[in-house]
């Protein structure tokens, strides 16, 4: 059987100018983790070819089935053997365009650079899909990297973009199922939390005395999936990303989720809705201190709705959160880091079955 394999180059120059996954900062109000293709250098009015045999099934400036302009410009979709799908853009709109259903040979010149749509300077975005995409991708998007690149001879892809990698602050230390235990005092009268980390698989579970935040922790993305302490009686669940796995200090993550509250009681569900707002990134603290309990490596971030700063959220490195304030002046953080050893893991509750 016939399997995708590019055989040609796909402009005439043979040097590439932004990677996959590059530049997350520009890429989150997309709601991608970073550059979804790999940028290649065509010189405005130079030639653009197919890397491979296929089925051209679109040709426009248009979001294929909608008249939303695409900031791809001028593109052209072609489907390959597999089920991968190759995407040619900011093309020129000329007569080298190909035919919607011409079948187009690897080599073929199928356009030329143009420069049209969301681009600062000519240049061939070369896009690659095949379902189920790579894990955090949106719309079957993967890396082309490893079919393009040995054309040139280029050197194995780089790793993801740099930034620095939340997992070390939702997972316990050196691949623990179990961190350590601080206790959590706060300024409206409930009683201490005691938190710890805890593990299983790619998990990450937040507890706190008996309630718990569980979170996903991908290769691309941290999603919160359910969080069981916004009171006694109610949890909630929440689908959508919570966070760009890695990140850099001052980057932002724009998203919408989907929140459903339930009843602890009853399991009934309360209420739900979609939910926009943003996570910033502001500051990792080499050294940050509270009630003279001195850590390192301590992540803030503020949770910005309608552009109020509505909550903030500090997590130490191995620990989890250390401290936690909202706009209407409540206030929790670490008051106690209990020797390892000295308490018993945190034990998690269970209601309606979830966990
Ligand atoms: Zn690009």
């Amino acid at each position: 059987p016939a399997t995708f394999k590019p055989t040609q180059w796909p402009t005439e120059y043979k040097e590439t100018t932004q990677r996959w996954g590059a530049n997350p900062q520009n890429y989150s109000q997309f709601g991608l983790p970073g550059h979804d293709g790999l940028d290649i250098r065509a010189p405005l009015n130079s030639k653009i070819f197919a890397v491979a045999g296929g089925t051209v099934f679109y040709v426009g400036d248009r979001i294929p089935g909608t008249g939303t302009v695409s900031n791809l410009g001028w593109h052209v979709r072609i489907n390959h053997v597999d089920g991968f799908e190759t995407i040619y853009a900011h093309l020129a709109n000329d007569s080298f365009l190909p035919r919607y259903g011409q079948y187009v040979s690897a080599g073929q010149r199928i356009g030329t650079s143009g420069n049209t749509g969301n681009s600062t300077g000519a240049h061939l975005h070369l896009g690659m899909k095949k379902p189920p995409g790579d894990y955090g991708w949106p719309y079957n998007l993967i890396n082309p990297e490893p079919y393009i690149l040995p054309l040139i001879g280029a050197p194995p892809p780089l790793p993801p973009p740099t930034g620095i990698d939340l997992a070390d602050f939702f997972f316990p230390a050196d691949s623990n199922l179990f961190g350590q235990i601080h206790i959590m005092k706060n300024n409206w009268g409930a009683g201490d939390e005691r938190v710890q980390l805890q593990r299983e698989g790619n998990f990450s579970y937040v507890t706190k005395n008996n309630n718990w935040e569980k979170r996903l922790v991908g290769s691309s993305f941290i999603d919160l999936l359910m969080d069981t302490s916004p009171s006694e009686s109610e949890y909630y669940t929440v689908s959508g990303h919570w966070l760009p796995r890695k990140m850099t200090v001052g980057q932002n993550f724009s998203r919408t989720e989907h929140v459903t509250f339930y009843s602890k009681a009853n399991c009934a569900v309360k209420a739900e809705y979609d939910a926009s707002s943003t996570i910033k990134f502001i500051n990792l603290h080499n050294t940050w201190t509270n009630n003279n309990i001195i850590l390192n490596n301590v992540a803030e971030f503020a949770w910005i709705i309608n552009g109020l700063e509505e909550e903030k959220y500090f997590f130490a490195k191995s620990l989890g959160l250390v401290k936690w304030t909202s706009r209407r002046g409540l206030e929790s953080s670490i008051w106690e880091l209990v020797p390892v050893g000295a308490q018993q893991n945190n034990k998690r509750g269970t209601w309606c079955g979830i966990s």
